[in-house]
C-alpha cells in the first residue's frame, strides 16, 4: 500500500492538535459503521491491539428547553425517552433494528438483486423518502422530529431531498445494532491495527509515497486507487478514454466541514445532564432549524446557527487528555472551498446547550476546508464524502461502472463508490471483489 502522507489512516488518524497530552481525532472518531460493516467487523483487529470504548448512549440531541432526546442502545429505551412519540418509533425502527445484520448486508453493497428483497423493500420505501416527510410522517413532537433531523444531516443534503431518510435509518439502526464506538487511544489506534493485520498476511504499507501519476506505480497486476475522480483524472493524464472522463469531470462534489477541536479544563458543562452519558451530541435544535442550516452550503452560505455535530471521546476514554482534562470536537457543514470563518457561531452552538462552555477551552485547533484539504487530498474542497451522495450519485457512483476503470487492472476504492462514505470497508471489499473477478 502506498500512502502519500506521512501517517497513514487518511480519515483515521489523529494527533496532538491543541496541546501536548491531547489526542485529537483529526477526521472520523465515531466507528457504528465500523462495528457493523459485514467485512470489518469480521477481522481479528482486537488481536492487532485495537480496544473499543462504548460511551453509555450512542447520541443525545439536546434541546432549548434544557432537555435531550437521547439514542440509548435500547430501542425500547430510545422509545421512552421519546414520550409520545414512542411509538411512532417503534413502528418506524423495530422491524430494521430485529434484522439489522440482512438489513446491513443489503444496505452495505452496490447496486445489484438484495439477498433479503422484499425486508429491503420495506426499508427502501422508508430510506428513500426526503427526512424532512418521514420524520413528519412518524413522529409528531418536536423531539421525535429533531433527533430524526440530526441524523438524517449526516447525509450532506438538504433534508428535503429523496434518500435522506437512509442515512437516518442507517445510523439509528447501528445504534441499536452494536453503539457507536470510539477507538481507545484515538483513531489512529484503529489504523494501526488495520497495518499491522495488514503486515500479518505479508503486506506493507509505504508511507511518504505520494503517486502524482499512474506511470510512477510498478508493475501489478490490480492496481486499488483510494482516490476521488477528479483525483483519477490528474494520475491517469491522457490515458483515460474521452467518454469516461467527462463522466468524472461531471462528478459533483458536496459541501466542505469547518472543524474545531477542543483541549478542555473540564468535561463540557451540558445544560441537560444527561448529554454527558453520549458520545456523540447533535447541535441544531429543531427539525425547522436543522434543515435551514443544511440548506444553505449548497446556496453558498452557512447559517447562523449552523448544525453541529459534536463528539466527547475523553469522557468514556481517559487515554485522551491529562488527567481530569478533557477532549472534543466539532464541526458544521460549509460550502465547498468556503474561505470564510465559522469558529465563532460553532462555539455558539455549543454555548447555547452548554453555557460557560468557553471557560472551559484551553486550546483550539481549527481547520477550514483548505486546511482539510492539506491533510487529506481526497476531501476536495473540504467534502468529506468523497462527492454529494443526492440520489443520480448514490448507486452509480462515480460512474455506472463503479470500481472498474477503462484502464485494465485499474479499480477505484474510494468513497465515491458505493456503499458512499464512512469507514466500513465496504467500498474496498467490493472493488476488491471486482480485480478478483476480473482476473478469475
Ligand atoms: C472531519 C471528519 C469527520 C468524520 N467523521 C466520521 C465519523 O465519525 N465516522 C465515520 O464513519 N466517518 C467519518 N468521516 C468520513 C470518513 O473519514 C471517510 O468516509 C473515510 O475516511 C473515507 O475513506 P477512504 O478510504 O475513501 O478515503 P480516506 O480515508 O480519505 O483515505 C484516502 C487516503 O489516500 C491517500 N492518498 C490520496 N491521494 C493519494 C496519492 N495520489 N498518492 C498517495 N496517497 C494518496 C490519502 O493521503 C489518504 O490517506 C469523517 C470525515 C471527516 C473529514
Amino acid at each position: 500500500m502506498l500512502e502519500g502522507a506521512s501517517t497513514p489512516g487518511g480519515g483515521m488518524r489523529s494527533a496532538e492538535l491543541t496541546l501536548p497530552g491531547f489526542v485529537h481525532d483529526v477526521c472520523s472518531s465515531v466507528y457504528a459503521m465500523v462495528v457493523c460493516s459485514p467485512f470489518l467487523r469480521e477481522l481479528p483487529l482486537d488481536k492487532h491491539g485495537l480496544q473499543w470504548v462504548f460511551p453509555t448512549a450512542p447520541l443525545a440531541h439536546p434541546l432549548d428547553d434544557g432537555t435531550a432526546v437521547m439514542l440509548h442502545h435500547s430501542l425500547d429505551e430510545t422509545a421512552h425517552s421519546l414520550g409520545a412519540d414512542g411509538d411512532g418509533y417503534r413502528r418506524l425502527m423495530g422491524d430494521l433494528v430485529a434484522r439489522w445484520q440482512d438489513l446491513l448486508q443489503d444496505a452495505f453493497a452496490p447496486p445489484g438483486i438484495p439477498k433479503h428483497p422484499f425486508f429491503f423493500a420495506k426499508f427502501g420505501m422508508r430510506a428513500i423518502r426526503p427526512a424532512t416527510s418521514l420524520a413528519r410522517s412518524y413522529f409528531q413532537t418536536e423531539r421525535g422530529r429533531a433527533l430524526f433531523a440530526g441524523l438524517a444531516a449526516h447525509s450532506i443534503l438538504p433534508l428535503e431531498k429523496l434518500t435522506t431518510s437512509a442515512v437516518a435509518l442507517i445510523l439509528a439502526v447501528a445504534g441499536h445494532a452494536a453503539g457507536w464506538p470510539f477507538a481507545r487511544g484515538g483513531s489512529q489506534q484503529l489504523t494501526a491495527a488495520l497495518v499491522k493485520y495488514i503486515e500479518s498476511l505479508g503486506g506493507r504499507v509505504l508511507t511518504n509515497c505520494y503517486v502524482e501519476s499512474l506511470e510512477q506505480l510498478p508493475p501489478a497486476r490490480a492496481i486499488l486507487l483510494d482516490v476521488t475522480p477528479r483525483q483519477l483524472i490528474r494520475m491517469a493524464g491522457a490515458k483515460l478514454p474521452g467518454s469516461y472522463r467527462r463522466n468524472l469531470e461531471q462528478f459533483k462534489y458536496g459541501p466542505g466541514v469547518y472543524k474545531l477541536d477542543w483541549a478542555l479544563h473540564q468535561p463540557v458543562p451540558w445544560r441537560a445532564t444527561e448529554c454527558a452519558q453520549a458520545g456523540t451530541v447533535h447541535l441544531g435544535g429543531t427539525l425547522e432549524e436543522i434543515c435551514e442550516s443544511e440548506r444553505q452550503p449548497w446556496k453558498g452560505k452557512v447559517s447562523d446557527r449552523p448544525y453541529v455535530l459534536f463528539t466527547q471521546a475523553s469522557l468514556f476514554d481517559g487515554s485522551r487528555a491529562p488527567a481530569g482534562k478533557h477532549t472534543a470536537w466539532g464541526y458544521c457543514h460549509v460550502p465547498n472551498g468556503f474561505s470564510g470563518n465559522v469558529a465563532e457561531a460553532i462555539e455558539k452552538q455549543v454555548e447555547r446547550f452548554a453555557p460557560g462552555f468557553r471557560e472551559c477551552i484551553a486550546g483550539r485547533s481549527v481547520m477550514g476546508p483548505a486546511e482539510m484539504e492539506r491533510h487529506n487530498p481526497n476531501l476536495i474542497g473540504g467534502d468529506i464524502g468523497g462527492g454529494a451522495a443526492y440520489l443520480n450519485q448514490l448507486f452509480l457512483r462515480p460512474t455506472a461502472s463503479l470500481y472498474r476503470t477503462p484502464l485494465d487492472g485499474v479499480f477505484l476504492c474510494s468513497s465515491s463508490t458505493p456503499p458512499a462514505p464512512g469507514v466500513h470497508g465496504m467500498c474496498g471489499y467490493f472493488a476488491a471483489e471486482a480485480a478478483l473477478k476480473r482476473f478469475a
